[in-house]
């Protein structure tokens, strides 16, 4: 149907993934579902591989995306490293044995606990913890010091550009919470001497997320890439590292534009092929979004004079997107026929006691979908079942790995033994 979705398309009358039929998992495994393909996956590594080819480079998934293990390993497999934030994530790259050299930790509130856990990871501790603030640095020292070890850190420099993405995943702006402006970096630089316990390699950096142009990219880059010269010679800092981030945004809707990985990588190894730097690459969106679906089962409509209410069984605790940033998701019948008949305004809602809980406002949609029929969540795979919950005491959905024809359960359907198991009457 559209580039978009290289994996999902409809054949005799009925959306697929790879080699499998979209409703016999719905109808095998219940709903809602989440549903990937690997094939997605894995042909978004290649061509940012590829595209960074010429350089020495690393591309460290961003965990947060979509943090399942059995998709870690595959993405580690595949030669990536990954990117945390915080000591769970860390937990899930113990879990499948991540190498430490390829794991980097950022995040603005790092514990000492979690810190601990960073710097003693696989004996070696890990390549890098990303530092956002200047206590944050102190502490690492103090705690790099009681272990008798070197931390090895990359400190996050907040560029100050505007990504011009939605305010609430723009990071790179002095007026977010995030990383350290060029003056900060220089004060720790002079205070380097007293934190013996520290091994400065490395700068990074991320803008935000859903970028849709590359200019706020270069922009950036060229003041890392300032940045990380000045402290090589005035400061005689062995920066040998940069973290360029993530943030490349993925188009959600049919006609949206955004940056091709050819070009984006392009833009990459045009600014740095000539530099003396590792370039490390944060994607989280990027390799995951498009490659995965949330299937869901029509429960009712109701007929409005102006606009139906579709209501579906899924809501804003699997896919809470659409309610916190009133993001965009393209929903697809799963039967061909039903995308030519009759259309309404129709809103795509569910069962959670909340006005925001919709997946989908104003859209047209076919008149004839009805109790029982099956819908699929476009662009599902990135930031949607990593922010699932268990809002109004929904347990949490089941996700499937599909290959080729094979479709594997990679997280089971919670019970509702699962909601109260930590609770104490
Ligand atoms: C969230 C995050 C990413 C990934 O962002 P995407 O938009 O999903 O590519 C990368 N790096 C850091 C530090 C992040 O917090």
């Amino acid at each position: 149907m559209s580039h978009r979705f290289s994996e999902y398309r409809y054949q005799n009358g009925d959306l697929w993934v790879e080699q499998v039929r979209l409703k016999d998992l719905a109808q095998a495994y219940g709903t809602p579902l989440y549903v990937y393909s690997l094939s997605a996956i894995e042909g978004q590594i290649q061509r940012l591989q590829k595209g960074l080819a010429p350089l020495n480079h690393l591309i460290c998934y961003a965990v947060k995306a979509n943090s399942n293990i059995n998709l870690l390993r595959k993405i580690v497999d595949n030669g990536c490293g990954l990117d945390l934030v915080s000591g769970g994530e860390l937990f899930r790259a113990h879990r499948i044995k991540a190498p430490a050299e390829k794991i980097v930790f950022s995040g603005v509130g790092k514990t000492a606990t979690e810190i601990k856990m960073a710097l003693s990871y696989q004996g070696t501790g890990i390549k890098s913890l990303h530092v956002e603030s200047v206590e944050e640095a102190r502490l690492i020292n103090q705690l790099a010091s009681e272990l008798k070890l070197q931390a090895s850190i990359c400190v996050r420099f907040n560029p100050n550009v505007d990504p011009k993405t939605h305010p609430y995943i723009s990071t790179g702006l002095h007026s977010n919470k995030f990383g350290l402006n060029r003056e900060e970096i220089l004060d720790l630089a002079e205070e380097m001497k007293e934190l013996k316990h520290l091994k400065w390699h490395g700068l990074s950096i991320h803008i935000g997320s859903q970028i849709l142009e590359l200019s706020p990219f270069e922009q950036a880059y060229l003041d890392v890439l300032k940045l990380a010269h000045d402290l090589r010679q005035k400061y005689s800092l062995p920066i040998n590292c940069l973290d360029l981030g993530g943030g490349v945004g993925v188009p959600y809707r049919q006609g949206e534009v955004a940056p091709s990985i050819e070009d984006y990588t392009a833009l990459i190894c045009r600014l740095f092929e000539k530099e003396p730097f590792q370039i490390l690459i944060e994607p989280g969106r990027n390799l995951v979004a498009n490659s995965g679906v949330l299937l869901t089962r029509v429960l009712y409509r109701k007929p409005r004079p102006l606009k139906d209410f579709l209501v579906v069984d899924a809501s804003m605790a699997e896919l809470i997107r659409p309610c916190l940033y009133e993001a965009y998701h393209d929903v697809w019948p799963l039967e061909e026929k039903q995308t030519k008949n009759e259309m309404k305004q129709t809103d795509i809602v569910g069962p959670v006691c909340e006005s925001s809980d919709f997946l989908a406002q104003n859209r047209d949609f076919p008149i004839s979908l009805s109790q029982g029929d099956f819908v699929a969540v476009m662009s599902a795979g990135a930031y949607g079942f990593s922010m699932s919950g268990q809002f109004n005491s929904r347990p949490r959905v089941a996700e499937i790995l599909v290959s080729s024809t094979q479709a594997q359960v990679i997280r089971r359907r919670e019970t509702f033994d699962d909601l109260t198991r930590e609770e104490m009457l």
